[in-house]
């Protein structure tokens, strides 16, 4: 299971920015589908990504990332459904965010610090996915970009304003050091 790594979509580009599609066939294209978005989130050093963000608008996700207890979790999820405490038991955990959509900034983002994931894996089975800690941060992230939103369009208009703007200085700066022939 040799994926190919493929450039990953960034924030402004109308793929991360729509719904995705249900997944009908569970067939070998899928599969290939799934290695080469571990492949892709494993050059890009992140612990999750979504299909949209190697251009498929195809509701699935793939993950590798810790929970709170430091138990490392590693799947992929087709057709996820997001599973949230109840109100009265939600406690929020506000750490840090980011997405390799958008490289660079991070923000503080509270967020239900448990979270569960319903679907099938890459063979049709069911499967669920129950997260603390980064692995419940990540779980909501990626079922977020499945239906088109990011992790800025749940911060505040000057919050999402502040991490634009560094995303946009990274980027000048990344390709003024590719244009005078840097690193
Ligand atoms: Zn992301």
């Amino acid at each position: 299971m040799a994926g190919q790594v493929r450039p990953i979509t960034l924030v402004g580009t109308p793929v991360l920015h729509a719904p995705c599609r249900h997944v009908e066939d569970f067939d070998a294209a899928l599969a290939e589908l799934v290695d080469d978005m571990f492949a892709s989130m494993y050059e890009a050093d992140g612990v999750g990504l979504a299909a949209n963000q190697i251009s498929v608008d195809l509701r699935v996700f793939v993950f590798d990332c810790p929970d709170a207890d430091g138990t490392r979790h590693r799947g992929a999820v087709v057709n996820p459904v997001l599973e949230l405490p109840a109100l009265e038991d939600r406690r929020l955990d506000d750490g840090d965010e980011g997405c390799l959509s958008v490289p660079g900034p991070h923000a503080r983002l509270a967020r239900p610090d448990h979270a569960a994931v319903q679907g099938f894996d890459v063979g049709g089975k069911p499967v669920r996915v129950e997260g603390t800690g980064l692995l419940a941060r990540c779980l909501q992230h990626e079922t977020d970009h499945l239906e088109g939103r990011l992790y800025i369009d749940r911060l505040s208009a000057r919050a999402r304003k502040k991490v634009l703007k560094e995303y946009e200085a990274a980027r000048a700066e990344a390709e003024e050091s590719l244009a005078s022939g840097g690193q």
